[in-house]
């Protein structure tokens, strides 16, 4: 069995943004030299995400009026008391999603016709990193 791991580094300009890393978790199945198996993308922090969805701009505008209506930012959140700012985002995050797994075919991501696979930034403006694992054979 062979295994690969890579990490992604975000940093992104504003507090929230979506980035479609499909690209980058090809480019890494292909070196990992996977034909069959399984690759987990997560994020490895507690304000952002990875997700699967069409990457359609209108839809990702949906995504955040819906996401700043469940949790709009400024709020006055418990967590917040902590001196922290962020209340907002860890919410934003769990309805989101930590991770994706996506199945490996013929040595590609086995995707839906319009599944992509996102970064959701939810506290941006700092350094954050995405783990790729793969497995298989
Ligand atoms: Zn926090």
């Amino acid at each position: 069995m062979k295994t690969y791991t890579e990490y992604l580094w975000f940093n992104t300009p504003t507090r929230i943004e979506f980035i479609n890393i499909t690209p980058q978790v090809e480019e890494a199945v292909r070196k990992s030299g996977v034909k069959e198996g399984i690759c987990l993308v997560n994020t490895m922090h507690i304000t952002s995400s990875v997700f699967i969805n069409d990457d359609e701009p209108g839809l990702h505008e949906d995504f955040k009026e819906w996401l700043e209506k469940l949790a709009p930012y400024g709020r006055s959140y418990r967590h917040n008391l902590s001196g922290e700012d962020n209340g907002d985002s860890h919410l934003k995050r769990t309805i989101m999603g930590r991770e994706v797994v996506v199945a490996i075919t013929n040595g590609r991501l086995d995707l839906g016709p319009w599944e992509q696979i996102f970064y959701g930034e939810f506290d941006g403006k700092r350094r954050k990193r995405v783990l790729i694992k793969i497995i298989g054979e």
